[in-house]
């Protein structure tokens, strides 16, 4: 037996400065090729779909933390709730309240980060600058004890266009390194937010990410081979 998948971790975090951390992306992928990778040392997985990761959670083992890097439906937010480790993908005030108000439920403090819309691509959700710092403003905003948001998350344009996709990706920066100075200029004023952590990167481009400042990447198909949906 071949052990592809390990090898492909091998040569990403061989890629990846000590301070960038790997969400293996394993959505679509088995209990089998997730476990290949967890004994290869790979503990942070990310999947797209609520149920899908409901169910990888209750198969496998317990110290496997789970990242949501999907669009979330309020609706199902209940269900991951009680474990779900980082929920990459909010993009609206109301999925916030939502987070808060599970969190509650469930006794604890769920971590997130806001998704900034910085492609040309219309299908990609994300919030502008503009409604980005009207939810870290907003007065509501800190009484949600249950949520705390620990940065940014953007996906790049899917361009050959390098030069493109870093301006995209500075712009990210740009965005977070405001908030992080916000936050430590003002830290009383900004009880929800915690910003420590900047998602950007896929398989397609994370080495121009890193170069433009990410702290997270998320890489499926370098990994686990292309999807079959
Ligand atoms: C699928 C997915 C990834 C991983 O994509 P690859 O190109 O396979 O590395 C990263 N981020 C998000 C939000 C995704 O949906």
């Amino acid at each position: 037996m071949t052990l592809q998948i390990a090898e492909n971790l091998e040569k990403i975090r061989q890629k990846l400065p000590q301070e960038v951390q790997l969400v293996a992306v394993s959505k679509t992928k088995s209990n089998q090729e997730i476990l290949e990778a967890y004994q290869a040392g790979q503990r942070i997985f990310g999947e797209n779909k609520i149920q899908e990761m409901t169910q990888k959670y209750q198969d496998l083992p317990k110290d496997i933390q789970w990242h949501m890097v999907g669009h979330v439906q309020s609706n199902k937010v209940k269900y991951m709730a009680p474990f779900v480790s980082l929920v990459h993908g909010v993009d609206r005030f109301k999925l916030l309240k939502e987070l808060h108000k599970q969190g509650e439920k469930n006794g604890r403090i769920i971590d997130c980060l806001l998704q900034i819309h910085i492609a040309q691509e219309e299908t990609k959700f994300g919030l502008n600058e503009t409604e980005l710092f009207e939810i870290v403003n907003s007065e509501e905003l800190k009484t949600m004890s249950h949520i705390c948001i620990k940065g940014l998350m953007g996906m790049a344009t899917f361009t050959e266009n390098n030069t493109q996709i870093e301006n995209e990706f500075r712009y990210l920066k740009s965005l977070y390194d405001r908030l992080v100075q916000l936050v430590s200029t003002h830290a009383a004023a900004y009880p929800r937010l915690r910003p420590e952590i900047l998602s950007m990167g896929m398989s397609g481009d994370y080495p121009t990410a890193i170069t433009c400042g990410s702290t997270m990447v998320r890489i499926g198909s370098h990994i686990f081979g292309e999807r079959n949906y």
